[in-house]
């Protein structure tokens, strides 16, 4: 029998969701990328534990969904196990000024429970399209903020499939990077640690984020938000725009006439048309200004043979 379809057996079993041959279009917010070959949906966190163990006894290194909004998937797909962390959505608030929220959870929903408790410290995430895990996991930020900022600590799981606590100061939080990218660890709650506030004011800034954002992305079509990390001393979509490429496309796949950072579909991208377009868009930058562009997005999936 296949690795992958012990692992498959095993989790219908104890009883989670498993799913065959899923597009990941539907899964990622670009709306490009071929089948996962296995989906798993565990629905807590013994279950996601157990998965763990089991892919850890059969060989396999699953590869963990959180909302998909920081990828693309090749369009050949996902092969073997993808464990997906959207089915737990829980919320609590922990002491006057500290949450706690299931990694599977939307930034948006977080930044919504910390308004109703006028908690202040997340306005600056307001708007992220993420998981709440899939954020600490890239210490996603923006506007000044990240979550290094007002994360205190997190339960995951060892890619032996153990439950453990990590302390913030232990994460390795840095732009856009966190230990978890290289310990293979699923996080599945995040503590946050906020201060009190005015509900108006913490509403209002809020709302300023949002409003910053409608006016500089491209949010009326499919992306992964900002393509490449910041540079040292400038900004990705001025380097992109001063050579040129604003508006460039390959099939679907078009750098933004808005905000030049951003690759977006324009309708029927293949991951092959953004992949070109990322390429095409690093190599033109280095020829001109001698920056070489270190992708934020993640690139994942089997590639076709060339
Ligand atoms: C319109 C738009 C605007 C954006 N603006 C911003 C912005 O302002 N700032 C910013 O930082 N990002 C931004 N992003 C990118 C993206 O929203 C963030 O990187 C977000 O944190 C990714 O979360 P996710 O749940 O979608 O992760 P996914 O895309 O599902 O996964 C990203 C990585 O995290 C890992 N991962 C996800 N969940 C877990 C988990 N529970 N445990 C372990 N690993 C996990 C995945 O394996 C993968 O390697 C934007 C994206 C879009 C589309």
């Amino acid at each position: 029998m296949k690795a992958v379809d012990i692992a498959a057996s095993y989790a219908r079993e104890i009883g989670c969701t498993v799913q065959s041959d899923v597009p990941m279009s539907g899964y990622t917010t670009f709306k490009v990328g071929g089948p996962s070959e296995l989906m798993i949906t565990p629905r807590n966190d013994d279950e996601l534990s157990k998965i763990m163990k089991k892919c850890a006894d059969v060989g396999i290194s699953p590869f963990i969904l959180g909302n998909g909004s920081n990828l693309v998937v090749s369009d050949e797909g996902l092969e073997g196990v993808t464990i997906f962390m959207g089915a737990r959505d829980s919320l609590a608030l922990e002491g006057d000024e500290e949450i706690s929220c299931a990694a599977g959870v939307s930034v948006s929903r977080l930044c919504g429970f910390a308004l109703k408790n006028n908690l202040s410290g997340l306005e600056f995430a307001y708007g992220i399209p993420g998981s709440v895990g899939g954020a600490l996991y890239m210490n996603a930020g923006a506007y000044g903020g990240e979550f290094s900022h007002v994360v205190t600590g997190c339960e995951y799981i060892g890619s032996d499939g153990a439950p453990k606590f990590m302390k913030v100061g232990d994460m390795a939080l840095s732009y856009r990077r966190s230990v978890f990218a290289e310990n293979g660890g699923v996080i599945t709650k995040v503590f946050i640690k906020l201060c009190r506030g005015d509900g108006d004011e913490i509403r209002r800034r809020m709302n300023a984020t949002l409003e910053k954002r409608r006016q500089k992305q491209p949010l009326q079509y499919p992306s992964a938000g900002s393509v490449f990390k910041r540079p040292e001393g400038c900004f990705a979509g001025a380097l992109i725009e001063q050579c040129g490429l604003k508006g460039k496309s390959i099939g679907g796949a078009q750098v933004s006439e808005k905000h030049a950072g951003f690759i977006i579909n324009t309708g029927g991208a293949t991951a092959s048309d953004v992949l070109a377009l990322i390429e095409l868009v690093k190599k033109t930058v280095f020829e001109s200004t001698g920056v070489l562009l270190e992708q934020e997005i993640k690139t994942v999936g089997r590639r076709r043979e060339e």
